[in-house]
């Protein structure tokens, strides 16, 4: 056994350390395309302390850590051959339920559904549903990599529920961001903006490169009495657009979904189709239904079967977005999403569906002969502006068609990035297209990088802060490296 091995045994237990060949390969990429480096251990801590003694050893050993929620990310992570992949999974506690602040307070790694299961129980849930991947991925993970959630209309980004953190920086010393920095109350905390800056917003959305997460406390609310749904069709993307930016002024929806492009919803005519989810008291739910239906009908929606909506909010099935029974998205192969998305202005979701259309008829030879699927353009509505999702699948065994499918997400990445869009999570592999792109606010992340983590000891390679990831560059068109593969 290696020295480094048995003193991360020594700090979280030998059954909590793996240097298992099987265990190192399951831990080198997340649900993206791009194929990371193989971990030389990896470790699951219990506590904070375990947190701090690992991040000391590997600043000593000069061995750099990866930080894994539970790794349900589509973008690709860019882990480090080599690394520590620091597992947060055993750390899931509920630490308490505080419903005179409002505020849950979790170890980081505690699964988002299953927080909210519980809170559920006494009536309440926490202050965003979580993003379609709640049944995996862990509060800790959502809020660094700030994920966009369900409820966005309404509810705002993952970040925007983050009351405080107890963080673990590149160093090993623990801050509390907020008014938990005042520890002369033992809890968490219970407003953001106090003490100074937002330091919790250093952390959220910077996916580890600052600061490993170990708790979080977050806003919860009573569960509101009532929801309502409705679903429409258009016969123009841009009317569409239209109404979709009329439901944002007169705050309607709780949660606003725009599909369009791949496949259409069965038996409906329509170009473009809005679902709306609205969450309230049952009076003003249906005041806001009611609003809904006549913005919708002023821009010439039909009034479709809102069961497809309910199906997607209440069961979870994204296919009844589109209506559709999930058997028409499976195939006898497998195959993978290169995940291309970006918030952009409202209004600018027309040009962005005009330019996704033309694409597929641009490159329809190429599409027919990767065998490459659109699952689906779909745009979540926030408040004010919209984010794009762009769903082109490609054939996961087949090496062209993966090479293929890392181009198309380097086009739609330039494309989204010269027509005002801006990403919200960064990994590794779009690092190299955004990041540069962020000029003097790119050097002041940089220069923080460097005074916070002086060795590049957590998650290089992430956010392009620090070396580059030995993951796959777009900029090359997706040219697989042979790393730890
Ligand atoms: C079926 C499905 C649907 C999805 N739908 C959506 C969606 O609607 N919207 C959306 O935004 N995403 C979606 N995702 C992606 C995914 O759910 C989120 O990005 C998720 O929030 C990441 O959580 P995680 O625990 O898996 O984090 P990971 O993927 O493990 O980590 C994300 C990043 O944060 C870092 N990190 C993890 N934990 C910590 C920590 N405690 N401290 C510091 N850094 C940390 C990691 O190193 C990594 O860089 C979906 C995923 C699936 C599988």
């Amino acid at each position: 056994m290696s020295k480094l091995i048995s003193e991360l045994a020594a700090i979280c237990g030998p059954e909590y350390v793996s240097d298992k060949l099987v265990d190192r390969v399951c831990h080198t990429r997340d649900c993206g395309p791009s194929p990371g480096g193989l971990p030389t251990v990896i470790v699951r801590p219990r506590t904070t302390e375990q947190v701090c003694a690992i991040v000391r050893l590997a600043n000593r050993e000069r061995t750099p850590i990866f930080v894994w929620g539970r790794s349900s990310t589509f973008i690709g992570h860019g882990i480090r051959e080599g690394c520590i992949l620091l597992a947060l999974d055993l750390m899931n506690r509920i630490e308490k339920v505080d419903f005179a602040n409002q505020t849950v307070t979790v170890q980081t790694g505690a699964i988002w559904h299953a927080v909210d299961v519980e809170l559920g129980k006494r009536g309440w849930e926490l202050h965003v549903p979580g993003s379609g991947g709640m049944f995996v991925c862990t509060v800790g993970g959502s809020v660094a990599y700030n994920s966009v959630p369900h409820g966005l209309a309404e509810y705002g980004m993952t970040g925007e529920g983050v009351v405080a953190l107890e963080v673990v920086l590149p160093y090993g010393e623990v801050i509390y961001t907020g008014s938990a920095a005042n520890r002369a109350s033992a809890d968490l905390g219970f407003e953001r903006y106090a003490n100074g800056p937002d330091l919790a917003g250093l952390f959220i959305g910077s996916c580890g490169v600052f600061g490993i997460i170990t708790k979080v406390t977050y806003r919860i609310r009573q569960r509101p009495e009532a929801e309502r749904f409705a679903f429409y069709g258009f016969d123009s993307v841009d009317t569409a657009v239209d109404a979709a930016q009329a439901l944002q002024r007169r705050q309607v929806p709780t949660h606003l979904v725009q599909v369009f492009g791949g496949q259409k919803p069965l038996g409906v005519e329509g170009q473009a189709f809005l679902h709306l989810i609205i969450r309230d008291s049952r009076a003003a739910a249906d005041e806001r239904l009611a609003a809904g239906h006549s913005i919708c009908a002023a821009f010439n929606g039909v009034r479709l079967d809102e069961k497809a909506t309910e199906r997607y909010w209440v069961n979870h099935m994204y296919s009844w977005l589109r209506n559709t029974p999930p058997e028409v998205y499976y195939s006898d192969r497998p195959y993978t999403c290169p995940e291309a998305s970006a918030f952009i202005p409202t209004q600018r979701v027309k040009d962005a569906i005009r330019y996704l259309l033309n694409y597929e008829v641009e490159h329809a030879e190429e599409f027919a002969r990767y065998g490459i699927r659109i699952k689906c353009y779909d745009v979540y509505y926030s408040r004010n502006a919209a984010f794009l999702w762009i769903d082109t699948l490609y054939p996961e065994l087949d090496l062209e068609a993966w090479q293929y499918g890392l181009k198309m997400r380097a086009d739609y990445s330039e494309y989204l990035w010269s027509h005002y869009g801006s990403p919200g999570g960064i990994l590794a592999p779009l690092a190299p297209h955004i990041m540069p792109k962020l000029g003097a606010g790119y050097e002041l992340m940089k220069m923080l990088k460097r005074t916070l983590d002086p060795n590049n000891i957590l998650n290089p390679g992430i956010l392009g802060l620090g070396d580059p990831s030995p993951g796959p560059s777009p900029d090359r068109g997706g040219e697989r490296e042979e790393v730890g593969r």
